[in-house]
């Protein structure tokens, strides 16, 4: 099979198409032919070397992808070869055309979402329900400000916020961006790359907003205090830098900043979020936005974009 192999960490170019060997299923495991593979900021962040975790070289990346369920090993229980399924993980990586996985990383793709949409489900949709629900405890008619809401996870922030009765403030730094977020449901939506857009939320929402998503904590962080609320929440999703900071921000609006990693998510945590998602999916208020796609060999120039230029929903690798 074809699979993106990577056998040294650095730039995007580091990523080779390469012929390998197609995995055998053991008896718990499932082997998916990849239709689309997700590309998520965090796939560049360990492509690079620099993240907290270092797989072993050779590997090839990516944890998003949707498929049809090539063969199965005899304890598997709940999957039949051809069945059209979406990935939270694999034990082989996603960029290739074929995914070796425990039963447990292998989910049910209803058949009105495409194997595009169900690449682009996992990571977004994951992280956006933990920041929201487990971390901030979001609540009907608060007002969320999704600080950086054009990519994965902003889109599907803002279609669970929707369906949860929140008001929601969106940010975007281009035109497209900002189109995409407003016909996604956003009730107000802002430029992120202008100046004085805090003071332009600020004025259209004098008492501030509940609760904050933010994608970019090093840029944001403190300014954000210029827009929460007293008592407001701030849940950390992205940062990429360090930044000057006066904790006092905290204390005159008796704020909450949360951290979060999807990856710190418990079993029973990781399986609220799964049901959520089916049923967001059947319900039909969870739609991933597929922007561009890429071919499984141009995976460098998908890791290019998804750091380098505005985000349009999720870029997608076709194998
Ligand atoms: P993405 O699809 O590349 O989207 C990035 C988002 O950040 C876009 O909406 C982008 O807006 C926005 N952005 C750019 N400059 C900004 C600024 N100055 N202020 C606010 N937002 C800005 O990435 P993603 O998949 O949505 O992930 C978003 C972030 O969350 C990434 O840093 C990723 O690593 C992180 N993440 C964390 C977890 C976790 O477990 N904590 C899980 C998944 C993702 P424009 O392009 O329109 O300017």
């Amino acid at each position: 099979m074809k699979a993106i192999v990577v056998r040294q960490f650095g730039e995007p170019k580091v990523m080779k198409i390469e012929e390998v060997p197609a995995p055998t299923v053991g008896a718990s495991q499932l082997l998916v032919r990849i239709k689309a593979a997700g590309v998520n900021p965090v796939d560049t962040y360990i492509r690079s070397g620099n993240y907290v975790f270092k797989p072993q070289l050779p590997y090839t990346p990516g944890k998003d992808a949707a498929g049809i369920v090539e063969a199965i090993g005899s304890e598997v229980k709940k999957f039949s070869v051809g069945d059209r399924v979406f990935l939270s993980g694999s034990l082989t990586g996603t960029y290739a055309q074929f995914a070796l996985c425990e039963e447990n990383q292998v989910h049910h793709l209803p058949d009105h979402i495409s194997f595009e949409e169900g690449a682009a489900l996992f990571i977004p949709y994951a992280t956006a329900y933990r920041a929201l629900f487990q971390k901030a405890k979001a609540c009907k008619g608060e007002i969320i400000l999704i600080h950086g809401a054009s990519g994965g996870v902003g889109i599907a922030a803002i279609q669970w916020a929707k369906n949860a009765c929140l008001t929601v403030i969106a940010t975007a730094g281009s035109e497209e961006g900002r189109k995409l977020v407003k016909d996604q449901g956003a009730n107000f939506v802002f430029d992120h790359s202008k100046d004085d857009y805090l003071n332009e939320i600020a004025s259209v929402f004098p008492n501030g907003v509940n609760l904050i998503l933010e994608m970019l904590a090093n840029q944001n962080l403190a300014k954000d205090f210029n827009v929460l609320s007293k008592f407001g929440r701030i849940v950390i999703v992205g940062s990429r830098g360090t930044l000057n900071f006066d904790p006092r921000l905290t204390m005159t609006k008796d704020a909450t900043i949360y951290g979060m990693s999807l990856f710190n998510a418990n079993d029973s945590e990781m399986a609220e979020i799964i049901n959520s998602i089916e049923k967001g999916l059947t319900d039909g208020f969870l739609k991933p936005v597929v922007g561009k796609k890429f071919p499984l060999e141009l995976a460098s120039e998908a890791h290019h974009d998804v750091i380098e230029k505005r985000a349009y929903g999720k870029i997608i690798l076709i194998p």
